[in-house]
């Protein structure tokens, strides 16, 4: 079936009959056997489910969730999107990743507000700078734009920002990166959930995986709140329960969970042109199209499956952020929330086969993974469907901790989302 557009032509005509629009995604029986069940309805589960229903003709397709679609990092996430990372195989997945979101509203007809207002990594010291230097270096080579830039135009683009040689973490430059920005995420979730929903798949929310049935080395169902579901392949796409997940099929993944939290203050006339990151203050800020400031910071310093935030949090990234820019003193926070992060030892994702066959993951996407649902959604797809591991995502293998081939990214992902 084919979902009906969204157009101006069907706004009026709408408006004109007072039919109602059909539901964004529907809800179906469970199915005692599907091709793929996929566990998560964030964007990474939702995406492969996508690109298995449109690019390869797998339809018998379940997206499983135990609460609702994006109630997971997916709907908790301050929306970054940038493909200045450090390491060749990250610059180049995550500027595939950036390629696709800006086709996306087109492509899903579903508009995910994507804004490519630049992004400003501010380097504090001459090691950040260094860094700084490095990683644009190699994105250039990827083809990525990025460049180190110097008080005076950090000051062009962000006038009320402090860069002052009198302030405790004086700034000496930047990474600025153009093509980078924020996104609306519910926005990108929904449509992908929209239109996999339409080209077959079926998405069962409230529907928890308590187990997952293997043996003589393979997959073979998985177990539900919902009954049982006979299956030969489970793609993993918890993200911060990935490690629970992948323990019901017998994997040991090297994941540690973390809580993150974020606020957004009420809404001001828009006045912040780009997303500003600070490393060294634990901080990064941007502003929406409706005028609230969103604030970030590093992952909690624990290990836990809590996501409740915190007033030592707030206190820290209201301090941090009025260093950046004292003029924001006497704005207000409007809410604060925490999501879960699955933090690798390389700051680098997990994607592709385990030792035990039929059983995928897409997991290890920390703080940093919402860009990366297009792209990962893309590749997992492929490698679901023809067998083949994509080059996009051949660095990103499991194996890789037991052989020594780690993809460092921290120096690119610690705070930067
Ligand atoms: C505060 C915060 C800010 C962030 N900012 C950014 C940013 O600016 N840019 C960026 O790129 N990334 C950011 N991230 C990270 C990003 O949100 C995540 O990496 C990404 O959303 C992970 O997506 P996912 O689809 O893999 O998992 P999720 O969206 O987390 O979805 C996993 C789903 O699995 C479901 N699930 C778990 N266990 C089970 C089970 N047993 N059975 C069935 N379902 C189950 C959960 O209910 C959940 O819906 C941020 C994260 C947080 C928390």
């Amino acid at each position: 079936m084919k979902a009906p557009r969204y157009s101006a032509l069907h706004l009026v005509r709408h408006g004109l009959t007072g039919k109602d629009w059909p539901r964004v995604w529907r809800s179906h029986d469970l199915r005692p056997a599907y091709d793929v069940v996929i566990v998560g309805a964030g964007v990474h589960g939702l995406a492969t489910a996508y690109y298995l229903a449109t690019r390869h003709g797998i339809t018998n397709v379940a997206v499983l969730d135990k609460g609702y679609v994006g109630g997971g990092g997916s709907g908790r996430n301050t929306a970054i999107l940038r493909s200045n990372y450090l390491t060749p195989e990250g610059v180049a997945f995550y500027d595939r990743s950036l390629r696709i979101y800006e086709g996306l509203s087109a492509e899903l007809n579903f508009n995910v507000m994507f804004s490519q207002r630049g992004h400003l990594t501010l380097a504090h010291n001459d090691s950040s700078l260094r860094t700084m230097r490095w990683r644009a270096e190699v994105n250039k080579l990827v083809g990525v734009e990025s460049e180190v830039i110097g008080p005076g135009e950090i000051n062009r683009l962000v006038p009320f920002m402090d860069v002052s040689e009198n302030t405790r973490y004086p700034i000496l430059g930047a990474l600025y990166h153009p093509p980078g920005g924020i996104v609306r995420h519910d926005a990108v979730n929904w449509g992908y959930a929209r239109a996999a929903d339409f080209a077959g798949v079926h998405i069962h929310q409230n529907t928890e995986v308590t187990g997952i049935d293997v043996t003589g080395g393979r997959v073979r169902g998985v177990q539900t709140t919902r009954g049982p579901i006979a299956t030969r392949c489970v793609v993993n796409c918890t993200a911060g329960w990935s490690s629970l997940i992948a323990a019901m099929a017998g994997v040991e993944l090297p994941i540690m969970t973390h809580p993150l939290q974020a606020a957004v203050t009420e809404p001001v006339k828009v006045f912040l042109g780009t997303v500003v990151v600070s490393g060294t203050l634990h901080v990064y800020v941007s502003q929406t199209d409706r005028g609230e400031l969103v604030f970030g910071a590093s992952v909690d310093p624990f290990a836990s499956y809590s996501m409740r935030a915190s007033l030592e949090f707030l206190e820290e990234v209201a301090g941090h952020v009025l260093q950046l820019m004292p003029s924001l003193a006497r704005l207000r926070v409007l809410r604060q929330w925490a999501g879960l992060c699955d933090m690798t030892p390389d700051y680098s994702p997990i994607i592709g086969t385990t030792p035990v066959e039929g059983f995928v993951v897409d997991v290890g996407w920390g703080t940093y993974g919402f860009k990366a649902g297009p792209a990962a959604g893309e590749a997992v797809a492929e490698l679901v469907a023809t067998g083949r591991v994509p080059e996009l995502i051949a660095g990103f293998d499991l194996a890789r901790f037991t052989d020594g081939r780690l993809v460092g990214e921290k120096g690119a992902a610690a705070v930067g989302h």
